[in-house]
């Protein structure tokens, strides 16, 4: 009875055993029995055979550590220890098939106790190669993108759908100068200011609800709350999960402030210019060098040319048909295309209704715009001007040498009768001496004496009228030697009047000597001759002044009267005086002659009674032309 119940069980073991083995024999998982010193005792070996390659003979009696990934063994060691001691784990690792590849298993472990009470574990491992494959494949993928995203040279960001950021790449917080924890987690509201956040929370809020990116040809401006402004275009859109729901927003776009400042700097001269260009004083335009057409100008230029306005000068302004002189249009047109510009080229030209009138023109040829662009101004007052000063120069130039010319003549012919005068008064005196009478002999004196006030006078004309015509030795001139010459040539007047003259020491000029000596002469001999009670003094300096030298002649005699600082320097002009002093009154008309050939001037500052200085200047040579 025991015996049959024993083989009963015997058999229900077996049968037990024989359903397990099969169901593991057919198991897709690797089925494995190891002990505790984690070696094979059990393998479903079709299973092996199938992922791994080994049949029991290769496997049995080894440790898993045999055909391990070497990169696993700590994972799997562990895995096995756990299940060991805590009766069960889970752990992903790689095993080697036989021809040398790993393949990624899944494997559990539970223990157990065998017949004979020694725990063992069972392993099931399930082959993951395919789903880890594909994990790697999609972390590798994400990375490169990831890698893109962080180098490109646009700005991409995510955030959820309540504008929290959850990604952002490096240029974004290049461009918004905010760092990674200052961004991640944080919503718009702790980057930007209020007005920036209402643009972004319109602009996300319409592509929620639309559905619609933000296209790519919309710009926006924002402004951080660091108070940097930002302007930006591209795209906004959603983002889906696997399913198809919103889940947030990704921005990919780009920062474009440096070109919209650019092009607002642009815009703000373009407005400065425009303004310049339609309110400028000057006739402005520009005209298409290929057909000579204009194509701008402002109301000055219509204005100048008579039309009523731009837009009429515009639609009938003919060029041809504005120059007085056809031959200068082609002139104009030569010289701007040999140097791409003129500059005040006088011309004539004529109104709309053929009033001529002169221009100058300058203008530059722009070859990138395909037009010539020039400013205009009328000058025919200037023009006028001009015309009537050359004809007043040439008119004055001419008079002058017909006077110089009579004065010249006259004073030369004069001399003749005056030399024949004087010679038969003299023989009038030598025969008739003692036979006339005192009267008579008083009225020959007379003759003789004006006679001899005449050929003064013309021979002093005479050296007026050859100043300037007569060739002038020009040449290195010691003023020292002039003072010299000159208080040798004045010596007997000097004596005469116990004069006293005195000097600096002088500079050297270029100038010719013998005019230097009559300017010196002249006025040292006026201011000896008109002395007072005293002694006369004279005293004689220099100094420099600017590109002048002037020298001052001072004296102690009876002084000038101030309205008479003029008159004195008109030829023939004398004061009052004049029967007590000798003299023709042309010297210093003379002097004035020639200082004002070396560029020079000559005045005089007097008080009656408290003597006079003469001051002349000379033009240094290097001013001189
Ligand atoms: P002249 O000496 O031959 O009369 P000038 O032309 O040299 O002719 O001078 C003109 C006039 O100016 C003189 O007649 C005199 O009245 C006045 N004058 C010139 N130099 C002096 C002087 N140093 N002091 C006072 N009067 C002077």
């Amino acid at each position: 009875m025991e015996s049959n119940k024993i083989k009963t069980n015997e058999k229900k073991l077996k049968e037990s055993e024989e359903k397990y083995r099969l169901i593991s024999e057919n198991a897709n998982d690797l089925i494995a029995i190891l002990n505790s010193k984690f070696e094979h005792e059990y393998i479903n070996e079709h299973t092996y055979r199938k992922i791994l390659g080994y049949s029991n003979e290769e496997m049995l009696g080894k440790t898993l550590h045999d055909i391990m990934h070497p990169a696993d063994t700590k994972t799997a060691l562990k895995v096995l220890q756990d299940v060991f001691k805590k009766g069960e784990e889970t752990g992903e690792l790689r095993l080697r098939h036989k021809n040398g590849k790993y393949i990624w298993v899944e494997t559990k472990g539970r223990t157990f106790k065998d017949s004979n009470g020694l725990v063992k574990a069972i392993t099931i491992s399930r082959d993951i190669t395919e789903r880890k494959l594909s994990e790697q494949r999609l972390k590798e993928s994400e990375e490169k993108y990831r890698n893109i995203l962080e180098n490109m040279m646009e700005i991409y960001y995510e955030t959820d759908l309540r504008g929290k950021h959850v990604y952002a790449n490096a240029e974004y917080y290049k461009t918004i100068e905010y760092s990674k924890e200052e961004v991640i987690g944080k919503d718009y509201h702790s980057l930007f200011d209020a007005k920036s956040c209402e643009v972004l929370f319109n602009l996300f809020n319409q592509v929620y609800k639309t559905g619609v990116p933000w296209p790519p040809t919309n710009e926006a401006k924002l402004m951080t709350l660091k108070k940097k402004l930002i302007y930006f275009e591209g795209l906004i859109d959603l983002i889906y999960d696997s399913e198809g729901n919103k889940v947030g927003f990704y921005g990919l776009v780009r920062d474009i402030t440096d070109r919209k400042i650019a092009e607002q700097k642009l815009k703000e001269s373009e407005e400065k210019y425009k303004y310049l260009f339609d309110n400028a004083q000057v006739g402005l335009y520009w005209s298409r060098i290929s057909d000579g057409k204009f194509i701008e100008c402002n109301e000055t230029f219509a204005k100048l040319f008579g039309y009523n306005n731009r837009e009429e000068c515009l639609t009938d302004y003919i060029a041809t048909e504005h120059y007085v002189d056809p031959h200068q249009r082609f002139e104009i047109l030569e010289e701007i295309h040999i140097n791409n510009e003129i500059k005040d080229f006088e011309i004539q030209v004529s109104k709309r209704d053929g009033t001529p009138f002169w221009a100058s023109i300058s203008a530059r040829t722009n070859l990138k715009e395909n037009r010539i662009e020039g400013a205009a101004i009328d000058i025919t007052v200037r023009k006028k001007a001009e015309q009537l000063l050359q004809k007043s120069i040439e008119d004055l130039a001419r008079v002058n040498t017909e006077l110089e010319q009579f004065t010249y003549i006259a004073s030369h012919d004069l001399k003749e009768p005056l030399r024949m005068i004087s010679s038969f008064a003299q023989l009038l005196e030598k025969h008739y001496k003692d036979k006339l009478d005192e009267d008579a002999n008083d009225f020959i004196r007379f003759i003789t004496e004006g006679v001899s006030r005449m050929q003064n006078l013309i021979n002093s004309l005479l050296t007026y009228s050859k100043i300037g015509k007569v060739y002038k030795k020009f040449g290195k001139v010691d003023l020292n030697d002039v003072l010299k010459d000159v208080i040798d040539n004045l010596a007997e007047l000097i004596n005469e009047t116990n004069a006293e003259v005195i000097y600096d020491s002088l500079t050297s000029l270029f100038v010719d000597k013998n005019q230097l000596i009559q300017v010196f002469q002249n006025l040292i001999s006026n201011g000896i001759k008109f002395h007072g009670k005293v002694s006369p003094q004279i005293r004689v300096s220099a100094k420099r002044d600017n590109n002048y030298w002037v020298f001052s002649i001072c004296d102690n005699g009876i002084g000038i009267n101030p309205k008479d600082f003029e008159r004195i320097f008109i030829i023939f002009q004398r004061l009052d005086n004049k029967n007590e002093y000798d003299g023709t009154g042309i010297g210093l008309a003379i002097c004035k002659k020639i200082v004002e050939q070396y560029g020079g001037k000559i005045w005089v500052e007097s008080e009656v009674g408290k003597g006079s200085t003469f001051y002349f200047s000379i033009l240094k040579a290097e001013f001189r032309n």
